[in-house]
């Protein structure tokens, strides 16, 4: 039994864009009581849309209720759990950080299996067994753990686990960390955080025996490197699994997940599309699986830090946490929203022209992005157009390549 691939939508067009390019399950937030405050999230009907989505193409849905109220949010969060039952609004599983809010779940909808959150700090095989006899189904592990560790809490019956593979990565603890409190008043585990460990700090020498004296612990300090971009101290590279892809398959984890409901519908797809190549390529046979080229290429030219294994191969000074931000490679231009007589009807995000192509596709349906040139760009009444413009639906006439709907189009960056 292989792992499911499970992407982050944090909105329909993350969604479209994740079960499109492979996903077989999305994880979303509900209302504001999970850990994106600020991504659009999805209202209760909002979230039976969803739903609806996912379960045309046979996917699911996890609901992310997983802040760590305090006693002023819970009846909120009952409301939300009252009317998410009444409305049949109800996803595949719950996501949850607190035990408050398992033992709501547990009372109101005690059929819809209960995932704890990464953010509850799961890391040894008696907290598995605790949080099992509280009715939990799967936990989502730290990534903190390296992989036999994370083989060995595999193992456990009745509860299935699952490891991120792509994303974002705390400096500490998953959020367990009040820089956001104190730089800018928000709150990580409120989803909150404004990520104070990402930003440029200036490192101003004092006197150096103070410095190694702090709460009377000794201390030899840190190395620094200070870069053309600057110096940055707490800024952790970005997870990247794909090149240990067979080892956490094999540690029996039961998904695999990416991190970023923040991110946009075309980072979703970049990455669901790589994770399910590969995932894909270990199935089709163990022994042969090697990193392709354009895993890479695909995964360089999105929004990221540097990248890293981080913790699971056992060694966390491989978090590197002195980076600072890749550029992106590729701007979404648009999305395959139709074909009418063999011309793609394109959703346009971004200006292009003519003279943009070659345009990267990342296909729906075949594995690897290809390149695409086309003759003419056509307004939808048939009249030539030299630029297509944001927010609106033109025809590519003349195309190299078939495209199918949801076929997303990207230029580089030079
Ligand atoms: S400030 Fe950085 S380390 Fe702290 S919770 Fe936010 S992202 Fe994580």
């Amino acid at each position: 039994m292989y792992p499911e691939l499970l992407a982050p939508a944090g909105s329909f067009a993350c969604a479209e864009a994740a079960f499109a390019h492979g996903a077989d399950a999305v994880y979303a937030g509900i209302g504001k009581f999970n850990l994106r405050a600020h991504s659009p999230n999805f209202e209760i009907d909002e979230f039976g849309e969803l739903l609806k989505l996912a379960a045309v193409s046979g996917k699911r849905v996890y609901g992310a209720l997983n802040i760590m109220p305090s006693d002023d949010m819970m009846a909120s969060i009952e409301d939300t759990l009252r009317q998410s039952v009444d409305a049949r609004s109800v996803p595949a599983a719950f996501i949850i950080s607190d035990p408050g809010v398992l033992s709501l779940i547990k009372e109101i909808c005690p059929s819809v299996p209960i995932h704890l959150s990464t953010q509850s700090g799961c890391f040894n095989s008696a907290a598995m067994k605790f949080w099992r006899e509280q009715g939990v189904s799967r936990v989502i592990l730290p990534r903190e753990l390296c992989i036999d560790q994370i083989r060995r809490l595999s193992r456990l019956r009745d509860v299935k686990t699952e490891v991120f593979v792509h994303g974002a990565m705390c400096v500490s603890i998953s959020g367990r960390c009040l820089l956001g409190v104190y730089y800018g008043g928000r709150h990580p585990n409120l989803g909150d955080c404004p990520q104070p460990c990402r930003i440029r700090y200036r490192v101003t020498p004092i006197d150096t025996d103070d410095n190694r004296r702090v709460n009377g612990c000794q201390h030899n300090g840190f190395d620094v490197e200070e870069t053309g971009a600057g110096v940055y101290l707490l800024n952790s590279k970005d997870l990247c699994a794909v090149e240990i892809i067979p080892g956490l398959i094999e540690s029996g984890v039961s998904s695999l997940k990416i991190e970023g409901r923040n991110k946009t519908a075309h980072y979703v797809a970049s990455t669901v599309r790589v994770y399910r190549d590969a995932i894909d390529t270990y199935t089709a046979s163990p022994s042969d699986y090697k990193m392709k080229d354009w895993w890479r290429e695909e995964l360089d030219a999105i929004d990221h830090r540097p990248y890293t294994t981080g913790f699971y191969d056992g060694d966390p000074i491989k978090q590197e946490i002195f980076s600072s931000k890749a550029k992106a490679g590729y701007r979404l231009v648009g999305t395959v929203k139709a074909v009418i007589d063999g011309r793609p009807v394109v959703d346009v995000k971004n200006v292009f022209s003519v003279e943009s192509a070659p345009i990267s596709v990342l296909p729906v349906k075949s594995a690897m992005p290809f390149d695409l040139t086309f003759d003419a760009i056509l307004e939808l009444d048939g009249a030539q157009t030299q630029r297509a413009r944001p927010n609106r639906l033109v025809l590519l006439d003349g195309c190299d390549e078939n495209l199918r709907v949801g076929d997303m189009l990207r230029v580089r960056y030079v």
